[in-house]
């Protein structure tokens, strides 16, 4: 393989298979028809805002209509925290905490304890570099989601132009595909 294909490659498992503003905005129906039945969500900024108790009235309906529609949605994160704990506790949502995103290992591992496949799950969040480039990796449908808060974290902020760059490239590189 080339050095140019090889780069190419990696950059693909940059590229998120969807691309949304807000969680709510995921829609459940055409997930549920393909067969999904798991949603590995991300917790600190994708299901919750840093500095939130809980999490929005919106997220809330969103994650009932998930349950309607027989799917569940799990607690995927590399935070360990109380708080991570307490509030999938409060929302009854599975929770697995401290997975090492964006590890193989990790998503391979709650899937199993799941019973689920790369094929029935996806996995949600805002990070490209951990969430998405992880699901990619895994074989899962990648969903990115816009952070819910803007003031982060030092080294999560400092990544963000890059992403914004890789995924300016992707979209780009997508538009000649086409064209
Ligand atoms: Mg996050």
């Amino acid at each position: 393989m080339s050095t140019y294909r090889q780069s190419a490659a990696q950059r693909d498992g940059l590229r998120p298979d969807q691309h949304v503003r807000h969680i709510s905005a995921i829609a459940l129906e055409p997930l549920r028809q393909r067969g999904i039945r798991m949603l590995l969500i991300d917790f600190d900024n994708t299901l919750i805002a840093s500095r939130e108790q809980r999490p929005s009235a919106a997220v809330l309906a969103w994650l009932e209509q998930v349950r309607q529609m027989g799917m569940e949605a799990v607690v995927f994160s590399n935070n360990r925290s109380a708080r991570v704990h307490r509030v999938a506790s409060e929302l009854r949502l599975r929770c697995f905490p401290g997975v090492g995103k964006p590890s193989v290992a990790a998503y391979r591992k709650v899937l199993a304890a799941c019973g689920q496949t790369p094929a029935t799950a996806v996995a949600v969040g805002d990070q490209v570099f951990r969430d998405i480039w992880g699901a990619n990796r895994s074989g899962l449908h990648s969903i990115l989601v816009e952070p819910l808060d803007r003031r982060e974290f030092l080294p999560i902020r400092l990544l963000r132009p890059i992403e914004r760059l890789v995924l300016a490239s992707l979209r780009d590189r997508r538009l000649r595909e086409v064209g």
